[in-house]
């Protein structure tokens, strides 16, 4: 079998897993507990936490432990907008992945708040230009993914920042895609939120974290024991803290250069195919390890088993809207029919992914389509 669905998920550094095992086993305390056990189990999360804080140049107290991206953007998204009293308007774009989309929509149900979409081109791009008339001086909060999972076109958000800044409200971005590829310095982009999830840079599945900068305040969105500085309740999970440490310490940023080298590659050829075939999203500014296509008058779904059949597992799209018959949400955003969108086919490679495993995955799409 060749993985080529990295965007969905990775494998466990077994770094990762070997640093987090004894804190499944005999360590077993609650971070929380006045007794030894509990104290031991208490400070390695704090060095897992400042280890993290060393990795995104940001200080300890900045870092929440979630239970993925889904919960980090949530907590970013709903719990900087509820304890900012600045307005109830908030910007994002279509093309947001469902964590954010659903966290700013229940904002407008429940609390009111009024949502601006940014228009997206083709290419799953917003302009500065849209994004500075949007704002307004009730604007809270803007919240723009750094990268796409679906097309892996990247944001340019050193120009947003300080566009959204300048009107005085706040940004949080959803890094999930590209910790695993690019070193994110917060203090370097400037933002006031970031999303991460352990599971797509090999930690285990349910690991995450929110950095929020320090002087801001949070409205949690779980609420309990009152753990992680107030903002995320329940009991802390050491031993995933500690594998997203290990794991996020782990990553390759050299790597990231080789494997979109493999990936250039790879869509030339998946290109040469035939005609009917077109990438999605931006040709350059992209994540390295997403090859994402459309194939005209052919299902994603029936593209997806047969290779699965010959031995490669990709995605006709994000993890979520895979198995659905609904068209991707990004893709018709961009302004694909609906049609078009359903043909949609996502390679993702990984770290470990080699020359050969692609030439295997693109014979296989030419053999299913016959050409
Ligand atoms: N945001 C993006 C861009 C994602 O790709 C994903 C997962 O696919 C998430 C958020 C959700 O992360 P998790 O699976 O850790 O909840």
């Amino acid at each position: 079998m060749i993985y080529l669905d990295h965007a969905a998920t990775t494998p466990v550094n077994p770094e990762a897993l070997k640093a987090a095992w004894p804190w499944l086993t005999t360590e077993y305390g609650n971070a929380s507990s006045h007794h030894e056990l509990g104290y031991r189990a208490s400070s390695a999360l704090e060095d897992a936490r400042m280890r993290v804080a060393r990795k995104l140049n940001c200080r300890t107290s900045e870092v929440t432990f979630t239970s993925g991206g889904t919960e980090s953007d949530n907590l970013g998204v709903i719990g900087l907008a509820l304890a900012n009293p600045r307005g109830k308007h908030i910007v994002t774009a279509p093309t947001e992945h469902n964590a954010v989309l659903e966290s700013v929509d229940y904002l407008r149900r429940m609390h009111g708040f009024e949502i601006t979409y940014l228009p997206v081109d083709s290419q799953g791009n917003v302009t500065p230009a849209d994004l500075h008339e949007a704002l307004r001086s009730d604007t809270t909060l803007v919240t723009l993914m750094a990268a796409n999972n679906e097309v892996g076109t990247v944001h340019d958000l050193a120009t947003f920042v300080p566009i959204v800044h300048n009107c005085g409200a706040l940004f949080h971005t959803d890094a999930v895609q590209i910790a695993g590829w690019r070193t994110m310095d917060v203090a370097a982009l400037g933002v006031d939120a970031l999303s991460i999830s352990g599971h797509k840079f090999g930690a285990p599945k349910g690991s995450g974290v929110l950095f929020s900068r320090g002087r801001l305040a949070l409205e949690p969105v779980i609420h309990g024991g009152g753990q992680e500085f107030g903002r995320r309740s329940g009991t802390e999970n050491v031993a995933w803290a500690i594998a997203l440490a290990t794991a996020l310490e782990s990553v390759s940023i050299d790597g990231a250069d080789r494997v979109a080298l493999l990936r250039d590659d790879f869509i030339a050829d998946v290109l040469a195919i035939n005609p009917k075939i077109a990438l999605t999203g931006n040709p350059q500014d992209r994540l390295p390890n997403i090859a994402s296509f459309v194939v005209e008058g052919v299902s994603g779904e029936s593209m997806l088993l047969a290779l699965e059949e010959r031995g490669i597992i990709c995605s006709s799209g994000s993890a979520c809207a895979a198995g659905s018959d609904k068209p991707s949400h990004v893709l018709t955003a961009m302004g694909f029919a609906p049609d078009l969108a359903l043909s949609a086919l996502r390679f993702s490679l990984g770290h470990e992914t080699a020359a050969e495993d692609l030439s295997r995955a693109s014979d296989a799409l030419r053999d299913f389509l016959g050409e």
